[in-house]
């Protein structure tokens, strides 16, 4: 018989403490398609959609597509996106049913100005709708926070299992066939979670490195291909800047019925996510310690490729505004040579520079606009070399096939410095972001880039060395800083040890 599947994304990742609302209008200049337009407007994109579309075709499943809808992390989504949503998925399920299924893939850090866990309202909604009986499969990023209200209406869990996350379509096909097993009525679905007093663990999910989310993946996979009761273990790193009371890792098992022993694994490997809570792969240096090691390194002699400087605390993919000047002053006082800088989310002097035009010189008061307590607008002087839409599709494994839209985007040449202006916020994971603008980061000795782990898919291969810089922004690691209300306390590290 063939099955028939309701599908959709709905995906933010909502930094609480983010002064910037995310509209409508943030999810049309990075994804938004509903219904029939769905397979055009993935076309080529490595992402959870695709994944469903294929699934759909090896399982012979009837799809009824809703809508795909990303946005750039920041804060909260407005209730006209939370609207858009919800609705396409809502009226769907209303007036297109009976469902076999339902495979539906989001953030898991998602909170709207109405819901502050909107991804558990949004299937608690769902379940009112279609019924206790429909099986509800649901994807997840690796940064998940998986609440109580999440957990009590998903039949079927599936994360990520890769930072920088390249496994999208992976991820998604390996919860349809799980979904697939239970339309049969082969396996019956059950979701456990453990958590504990964290908000920190697992490396925050890095999987470049030998640590305690590789050895746990590790350990999840040989238990998935060796018990055939365990169906999914999904193992998250919870998403911090997220005023949410049940923010922070998780550990959540499908288990084929409601037994206990399923439950002990999640236990059991949350208490492995307590043991190594102190646990960092990353050395996070300040400004100051920035530019001293650039200097140790350049009187090296020259690399092969550049040093890439990573800026983990403005990176716009956790919310942060990309416009932070801590980091691009220090470099231009130190007089930086031979450097890229990607980038200053700046519309208004990216306006400017695009109005000079490109060959001429022109002074502007760059960055520092969203909020100056991560750094004053500076004054810049320097020649335009390139002014371009801002658009281009992404190459790197992270995004392949996506395009991405910087907005209007102007290069500021200054000193020894080509800084990339762009007006839309977006993290820098892909070497496109320059090289569409005529920049080769591989012949720059130093390179720098506003994000936390992704840019190691594209930016690791042609890197002589990766330096990790806290500048103190707004997703700086110091997160004793943010004024949390609702998170449950006493919680690691802010309170506990
Ligand atoms: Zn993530």
């Amino acid at each position: 018989m063939t099955f028939r599947v309701l599908t959709g994304l709905f995906g933010h990742e909502s930094n609480a403490f983010s002064i910037l609302p995310t509209t409508r209008e943030n999810f049309q200049n990075y994804l938004l398609a509903f219904g029939d337009d769905v397979p055009a407007a993935i076309e080529g994109a490595q992402i959870e959609p695709t994944g469903t579309e294929q699934a759909a075709k090896d399982h012979g499943w009837d799809l009824v597509r809703t809508v795909v809808a990303w946005a750039t992390p920041s804060g909260p989504i407005s209730r006209d996106a939370w609207e858009t949503g919800s609705s396409a998925i809502y009226d769907a399920a209303r007036t297109q049913g009976p469902f076999d299924g339902v495979l539906i893939n989001l953030h898991g850090a998602m909170a709207s100005i109405d819901y502050n866990d909107a991804e558990g309202e949004l299937l608690k909604g769902l379940r009112e709708i279609i019924g206790p009986d429909v099986p509800v499969t649901i994807t997840l990023d690796l940064h998940a926070n998986v609440t109580t209200l999440m957990t009590e209406h998903t039949d079927i869990m599936c994360a990520y299992r890769t930072y920088p996350h390249i496994d999208q379509v992976a991820t998604s096909k390996r919860a349809a066939a799980v979904l697939d097993r239970t339309m049969r009525g082969e396996v019956k679905p059950y979701v456990f979670t453990a958590r504990r007093d964290t908000i920190e663990g697992l490396d925050d999910g890095r999987t470049t490195t030998d640590n305690p989310m590789t050895t746990l993946l590790a350990r999840a996979d040989k238990l998935e291909a060796e018990n055939d009761g365990v169906l999914l273990v999904s193992i998250h790193a919870g998403f911090t800047p997220a005023d949410l009371e049940e923010a922070g890792p998780t550990v959540c098992v499908t288990g084929d019925g409601n037994h206990a022993r399923y439950k002990a694994i999640a236990e059991d490997y949350m208490d492995y996510v307590w043991e190594t809570r102190h646990f960092d792969s990353n050395t996070y240096l300040s400004v100051d310690e920035t530019i001293s090691e650039i200097h140790r390194m350049m009187a090296d002699g020259p690399g092969k490729g550049p040093i890439v400087v990573a800026d983990f605390s403005d990176n716009p993919g956790s919310g942060a505004y990309g416009d932070s000047t801590f980091l691009l002053k220090g470099l231009l006082d130190a007089g930086i040579q031979n450097a890229c800088f990607g980038t200053i989310c700046d519309a208004g002097a990216a306006a400017e520079l695009i109005k000079a035009g490109e060959g001429n010189q022109v002074t502007v008061m760059l960055g520092g606009k969203s909020d100056p307590t991560f750094g004053a607008p500076i004054e810049i002087s320097g020649t335009v070399t390139k002014i371009t839409n801002g658009t281009y599709v992404a190459l790197g494994p992270r995004w392949k096939g996506v395009t991405h839209n910087m907005g209007p985007t102007a290069i500021l040449k200054s000193g020894g410095m080509e800084i990339v202006v762009v007006s839309n916020r977006l993290q820098l994971t892909e070497i496109e972001a320059f090289t569409h603008a005529d920049i080769d980061p591989s012949t720059h000795d130093i390179v720098i880039v506003k994000s936390m782990q992704h840019f190691r898919a594209a930016f690791q291969l042609i890197a002589r060395e990766v330096l990790i810089c806290d500048a103190g922004a707004l997703s700086s690691k110091d997160i004793a800083k943010l004024p949390f209300t609702k998170l449950r306390r006493p919680i690691f590290p802010i309170d506990l040890d």
